[in-house]
């Protein structure tokens, strides 16, 4: 309304433009009043997709950390889960959430997600040889890098060219990116899982919990989201839930990871429950690169 929120014409339509724009993020068909804060937030979405174009197109600010999984049957080291780290001179640390989203809405996410899957799968192909066990490496994926037509392909070629074995990629999928995904993913999940690529159902328990992708779907493990583990042992609901999940998935012929164990009581409960896989600041946060190597040597 005017000259409430804007002192002319431009400006009076494109702040309605960008209410337009948050009324379909909101899920459309529905009125949405512009305020102030969207603009800023739109200003600062502009400025990341503007500092992430740059980056890769030969910038130093992206990397990945890899956080350490251990085996919880006998502590082993079994491999790690590549996280995106960017620190931009303007930016600062932008948060891994914060730049997919904007690279998800601008069509950046094919080429960073690709950047991300070539140098996670070029640092693990290092890794092998040194370590007792081979190391498996774990990359998120998201819902529009799953659904791109170049994707399968792309796979190939990166496993290719880093001499990586598929079957120590192993690609994580949250129930939003499946189910946004259901129809033209199943193929390419499909493919994967013949190539002998582990697929994953990250943050399982928080999204849709559907049963149907676990049948139709040739998932290897799940991921118990970190909300279920934080109130462990002390809480009953969350431990009743961590029990079911460890069934239905052991009953279906699954590996159970639980992420975000901080402390050594959660790691026991989890143990003891039958969790195969443990993550968490209990016993190691992301690191960069060469500290996980050389976490390596004492593993
Ligand atoms: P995620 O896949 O669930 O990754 C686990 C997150 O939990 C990471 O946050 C990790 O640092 C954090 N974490 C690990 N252990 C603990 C713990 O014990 N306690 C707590 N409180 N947190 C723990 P991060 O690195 O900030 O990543 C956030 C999310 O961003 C990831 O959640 C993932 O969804 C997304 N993400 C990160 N890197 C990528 C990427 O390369 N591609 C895509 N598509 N998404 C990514
Ligand atoms: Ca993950
Ligand atoms: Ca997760």
């Amino acid at each position: 309304s005017f000259p409430d929120d804007a002192p002319d014409m431009d400006a009076l339509v494109s702040n309605a433009d960008t209410a337009m724009y948050r009324a379909k993020e909101l899920g459309k068909n529905r009125c949405v009043r512009f305020d102030a804060s969207m603009n800023q937030a739109m200003v600062r979405r502009q400025a990341i997709e503007q500092a992430l174009r740059a980056e890769l197109e030969g910038g130093h600010g992206l990397a990945l950390h890899y956080q350490p999984l251990f085996s919880a049957r006998d502590n082993a080291l079994v491999g790690a889960e590549a996280l995106l780290r960017w620190t931009h001179a303007e930016l600062g640390n932008v948060s891994p959430l914060e730049a997919i989203s904007v690279a998800e809405d601008c069509g950046l996410i094919v080429p960073l997600g690709y950047w991300v899957l070539r140098t996670a799968c070029r640092d693990a192909s290092r890794w092998q040889g040194r370590h007792a066990h081979p190391l498996r490496v774990a990359v998120n994926i998201s819902a529009r890098q799953l659904g791109d037509p170049q994707f399968l392909e792309q796979v190939m070629d990166i496993l290719r060219e880093e001499k990586l074995p598929a079957d120590l990629l192993e690609i994580e999928l949250t129930e939003t990116v499946l189910m946004e995904n259901m129809e033209a993913g199943a193929y390419t999940l499909h493919r994967l899982s013949q190539l002998g690529i582990h697929l994953a159902i990250d943050d399982f328990g928080t999204g849709y919990s559907s049963l149907a992708y676990l049948r139709q779907l040739p998932m290897r493990r799940l991921k118990i989201d970190r909300s279920f583990v934080r109130d462990l042992p002390a809480q009953e609901h969350s431990r009743k839930i961590v029990t079911a999940i460890v069934a239905l998935a052991h009953g279906l012929g699954l590996e159970v990871t639980a992420e975000g164990v901080e402390t050594l009581e959660q790691a026991e409960y989890l143990v003891e429950q039958g969790c195969d896989v443990l993550q968490g600041y209990a016993f190691a946060r992301p690191m960069p690169v060469q500290q996980f190597v050389e976490l390596q040597a004492s593993h």
